[in-house]
Parts: C-alpha cells; structure tokens; sequence
C-alpha cells in the first residue's frame, strides 16, 4: 500500500481537481485554499464545528470566484480538494506555516506532535500531487509553444486577531509586479472596491509560495488575489467580483502585450 492510499479513502477521491482543462486562455487559476474538506481518516482533527468551517480550514468563497473567472476568461482552474488544516498547498514542507497546530485563534489538537512519518504522509499525499500538477500542466503549455499567466486567488478574513481589516481587494507579488502593477493601474479608478498592494500581507510573510515556484524562476507574469471574504459569501458577490477581476486581467494582460 502506498503512503497516498492510506490517507484517502475512495469515498474521499483525488486531492488535485482541474477545471476546464482545455482552456484556451493563457491565464492559469490556481486555488490552493479551495475546501475546507477533510478525509475520512481524520475525523475533525479535535475541532470545534466553527473552526472546521472556519477561515482556517479554507478560503470561502474564493473556489466559486475562480470558477467564475474561470468561466469568464477560459482558463484552466487547478485545485486542491482538501483542507489547509492538513497541509497548507501555498507552503513549502520545510515552513512551519506547512502544517499549523494553532491557526489564529484556533488549536488544532489533531496536528499536535506529529511524527516525521505523518508529516511526510501529508507532504506526499496532498502538497506533491498538486504542486506536480501545476509544474506539469505549464510544461505542456511550454511544450505546445504555449505562454502561462499564473493567477492565483484566495480570501481572507475581515476580522484577524480582533482586528477589522479595511482593504478589500489586495494585489499581492512577489519581485516580478508587471501583472500586479498593471491590475492596480486599472483598478485605479474603481468606486466598487478598495484595492490594495500586497494587503493584507505580503510576501515577506511567505504567501508568494506558489508564484516562487512555479512563475519566478520562469519569468512568467504572474499575481496572487486576495478578496475579503465577506464580499463574496453569495451568488451575486461572487458574480460582481469575478467580473471586476476578470476584467482587470483582460486590461492589463492587453496593455503588457501591447
Ligand atoms: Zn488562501
């Protein structure tokens, strides 16, 4: 039996899901905090309903906005089926931040003294798979004279350590900002949300993990968005916001081409 097998069961199914594979667009969506699904095997890893459903477990809202934009722009959507709380997908496996055993608030009983062996089970069952499915998806594009824009989209809490958060929409990168520098020029004048560079957070607190991987070393133009959670808990949020981004994209990406 492999180390994977024994993780999943086949109720649970893969943990890389793609969307619109053939996608004609050369954005590729990625959506590393995409389910706050956990497999059978790991009960509730000693937590509380609120915190499995919590932002600790996941992105809300943020999957149903990529799909959205994956919809809108015809671009491939690469995501991962299960919880954060497992494995952080947007973590190397040597980061602490890999596998939390406090998130926030939040204790989580069930990560507490693992062994090298469960750590490395993680590691091999849900962090290799889908950062191999990102790095084999922009070869074949790289193969077949293809270009990848790498975008990747996450929400974040309004509320963090009792702090309320005022930016709505953060434009995260890395060193290489041509796609984020493009997207805030044309979000410049927007009354539908407050924009912001690298808010949250920014890549000092080691959130870039995909964009350093796989966009980085490549020069491919690439960004990371960040959308306040509380915006796009419904349809119609969730609508408005795919719209406004995709569109951002779509300007940007036509000036930086020229
Ligand atoms: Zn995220």
């Amino acid at each position: 039996m492999s180390i994977e097998s024994d993780m999943f069961t086949e109720a649970d199914g893969e943990p890389v899901a793609v969307d619109n594979p053939s996608g004609k667009s050369d954005v590729l969506l990625v959506c590393e905090h995409a389910s706050l699904r956990l497999p059978e095997r790991y009960g509730d890893l000693g937590l509380s309903q609120d915190a499995l459903t919590s932002h600790i477990a996941w992105d809300p809202g943020a999957l149903d906005v990529a799909r959205r934009m994956s919809k809108s722009l015809d671009a491939t959507l690469i995501h991962q089926r299960f919880s954060r709380l497992l494995y952080d997908c947007n973590r190397p496996p040597e980061s602490p931040a890999a596998i939390r055993d406090v998130s926030e608030v939040f204790r989580i009983p069930g990560n507490e003294n693992l062994t090298e062996a469960e750590r490395s089970r993680r590691t091999t069952g849900l962090y290799l798979p889908f950062q191999g499915r990102i790095r084999d998806e922009i070869a074949a594009r790289r193969d077949a004279g293809r270009q990848t824009v790498l975008v990747t989209v996450h929400s974040f809490t309004p509320v963090y350590f009792g702090k309320q958060r005022e930016v709505e929409i953060g434009i995260l990168h890395d060193t290489d900002a041509r796609l984020a520098d493009g997207m805030l020029e044309a979000a410049a004048d927007t009354s539908l949300y407050r924009v912001m560079r690298n808010e949250p957070y920014g890549p000092a607190d080691g959130v870039t993990h995909t964009l350093e991987l796989h966009a980085l070393p490549a020069g491919l133009l690439n960004v990371m968005i960040e959308i306040r959670n509380d915006l796009i808990a419904d349809d119609n949020g969730q609508d408005v916001a795919a719209d406004f981004l995709s569109g951002l994209l779509r300007e940007s990406l036509t000036k930086i081409h020229g």
